[in-house]
């Protein structure tokens, strides 16, 4: 499988790239490794697999929730590692909900305020 693919790519280069490449394959191999380094950390500290209550990172081969939430035209994407965590916040929706009825929170600003607890969670 691994090789099939490698075998893909390198299907993409001209007959003078993969010469170029061979002589330089020291160098490249450094790059492939710096490049795979990088992508494999861009996977980790997606948001996706952070849990936003309580920032633990989510495994994929955990019991891990998402919750979409917020008006039609606003919709937020928020994780959860556990039940706990998504009662915790949905908790945290209900005040939110209460201080815009009484006009606590007017904006976008106070309502980023009051989720700063929620590290990971985009507005
Ligand atoms: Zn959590």
């Amino acid at each position: 499988m691994k090789e099939d693919k490698l075998k893909e790519v390198l299907d993409l280069f001209e007959y003078e790239e993969l010469i170029r490449m061979r002589e330089e394959l020291h160098e490249n191999v450094s790059f492939l490794k710096k490049e795979i380094d990088s992508r494999i950390e861009h996977i980790e500290n997606n948001k996706d697999n952070i849990c936003v209550t309580c920032g633990r990172k989510i495994k994929h081969d955990d019991h891990a929730i998402q919750l979409v939430f917020g008006p039609t035209n606003v919709k937020k994407k928020a994780n959860f590692c556990a039940m706990d965590c998504l009662e915790y916040f949905i908790r945290k929706l209900r005040e939110l909900d209460t201080k815009v009825d009484r006009g606590i929170i007017k904006d976008q600003n106070d309502l980023e305020k009051e989720f700063g607890d929620f590290d990971s969670l985009e507005f």
